[in-house]
């Protein structure tokens, strides 16, 4: 990535105008000063603004003809619908997009980046499960069956958390896992176990302490048995060892002992406290950072997400992967431009297909409702400057770093269950930034990382949120909700490098217990599940 020129301020703190060009061969930039620029600026190359060109979005360094490709990220992004001078902003409406790439002949596994040193010594304080995961927090979650019981689980975790949580001082929080799931659809249909398995796995989320407490209704289709079926969990004893005798604790509204609403809530109050005080037996101890599992994605998306935060990320991971930790990347419609990319990059054949076999998934599930990647992209991601999916797509998979790519999870399935515990996995997800959180939780993600450009409060209850400002404007405007600013790296005041370790820093600092904006505000998205089935 070129910069031009070198930021500098004029004395009344006006900063020269300031363009970002992320490879040799591109012939646009965007533009990264605030406010953008006006038409009749000069730039530092000498090249004069025909148009005002808002900021993040493309100015053309070179005239470029009717048809020809407009390149950024050293890739076509679109070809001119019209010629466009040197100097002209590159809007949306000026840029044909490409078809999407062939799933056929794909390079694989053809990328075989030297294994850098491994990076030791880096640790965190973190609760040990007996499965040997490791939680960052440590949180009562009571899982749901069905939507019916979310309006009770709600009022009985406000009662735990006003009544028992304070004697509990070792738990950071009660969640409940509601969703809209578990009756009124067909239950049988071969997608179904997506938003079942998705349940089950997250009820495993390791920052949960292998607690598992279930509330029914009774009559739904997703029976608990049929949720969490025995040997699809292991209940432990106070020491740690399998206990066969205790079965799952479910506590079912519409059993016989209910008589009214109080009783309910007695019922699942005194049913949380059990695991409550198993839990509050629990202490943080020095764990290696390779017990991290992160989940990376991107939000409210602009042109410098691709720049600034998504560039940091990609280095954090590769610090991540270096020092032994599991890093997930996901958001199948944000990186189906850049699949040949990616099936260079699997460490196997065996994983190349996996990848593929997910997108054809994906592309199959678009055009049953009649759409495309194409659907991705928002009001919000074309005003930030991006024109499309394919821009999109290439600022979004530099999170995912340099690192091979060990493994590939389908929508809902665990890490653990495929026996993935280090290294950069393909977690095939929607980019929806509640869908794809919540499958990452069930991957069995630990600590998330989410990178905003347009800004988004987006947090979760199940697990530490790490927010990436792509802009310092942003990060000033919502100084509270903004963990890690990477808009200093389009400043100038910081370089890719070294935010990428700001920000593998302060994940080890989150994992350790040291709560994030949205926690420290109680900021939270509801979970979304990814039901692509009929519902009846
Ligand atoms: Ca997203």
């Amino acid at each position: 990535m070129s910069s031009t020129p070198a930021i500098a301020a004029n004395a009344k703190g006006v900063r020269a105008p300031h363009t970002i060009r992320m490879a040799d061969g591109d012939n646009v930039a965007i533009v990264a000063n605030e406010g953008g620029l006006d038409a009749g600026t000069v730039l530092a190359s000498g090249l004069r603004l025909v148009d005002r060109v808002p900021q993040g979005h493309k100015v053309a360094l070179a005239p470029i003809g009717a048809g020809d490709a407009v390149v950024r990220y050293g890739i076509a992004i679109g070809y001119a619908a019209e010629a466009i001078a040197a100097g002209r902003w590159v809007h949306e409406r000026l840029l044909k997009m490409p078809a999407a790439r062939s799933l056929e002949g794909l390079p694989v596994a053809t990328i075989k980046p030297p294994s850098p040193a491994p990076l030791a010594g880096y640790t965190f304080e973190g609760f040990r499960n007996a499965d040997g995961s490791v939680g960052t927090r440590n949180i009562l979650a009571i899982t749901t069956t069905v939507q019916c019981v979310a309006g009770v689980v709600e009022h009985a975790v406000a009662r735990i958390k006003a009544e028992l949580l304070p004697r509990f001082p070792n738990v950071d929080d009660v969640v409940g896992l509601e969703h809209g799931y578990g009756c009124g659809v067909a239950i049988d249909a071969p997608d179904a176990q997506i938003p079942i398995r998705t349940l089950r796995n997250i009820s495993k989320n390791p920052n949960f302490g292998g607690e598992i407490m279930v509330v029914s209704l009774g009559c739904e289709k997703l029976q608990p048995e049929r949720l969490l079926p025995p040997g699809s969990f292991e209940i432990r004893d106070e020491r740690g060892e399998p206990d066969a005798g205790e079965g799952l604790d479910v506590v079912c509204l519409q059993d016989d002992a209910h008589v009214g609403f109080a009783s309910m809530i007695d019922s699942i109050m005194a049913s949380a406290r059990r695991h409550l005080e198993r839990l509050d037996a629990r202490r943080r101890e020095t764990v290696p950072a390779s017990a991290l599992v992160v989940g990376v994605q991107c939000g409210g998306s602009d042109a410098f997400s691709g720049a600034t935060a998504n560039p940091a990320v990609g280095v954090c991971t590769d610090l991540l992967v270096r020092a032994g930790a599991t890093v997930m990347f996901s958001e199948v419609t944000e990186v189906r431009d850049g699949i040949d990319q990616l099936t260079a990059r699997a460490a196997t054949p065996e994983v190349a297909a996996a990848m593929v076999r997910e997108m054809a998934w994906y592309d199959a599930y678009l055009g049953k409702g009649g759409a495309d990647r194409s659907a991705n992209t928002t009001p919000g991601n074309k005003k930030g400057g991006l024109a499309n999916i394919v821009e999109k797509a290439m600022g979004s998979i530099v999170k995912s770093g340099s690192a091979p790519i060990v493994g590939v999870l389908g929508p809902g399935e665990r890490l653990r269950d495929k026996g993935l515990t280090s290294g950069l996995v393909y977690a095939a997800t929607p980019a929806s930034d509640f869908i794809c959180g919540t499958l990452q939780l069930a991957a069995g993600m630990n600590v998330h990382v989410f990178t905003t450009g347009r800004g988004t409060p987006y947090g979760l209850a199940e697990a530490p949120v790490v927010k990436v400002a792509t802009t310092s404007g942003l990060a000033r405007r919502w100084h509270d909700l903004m963990d890690v600013n990477a808009g200093t790296i389009a400043d100038g005041e910081a370089t890719i490098e070294e935010t990428g370790w700001a920000l593998f820093r302060r994940l080890l600092e989150v994992a350790s217990g040291e709560r994030t904006c949205a926690e420290r505000i109680g900021l939270h998205n509801a979970l979304v599940l990814f039901n692509p089935a009929p519902v009846t």
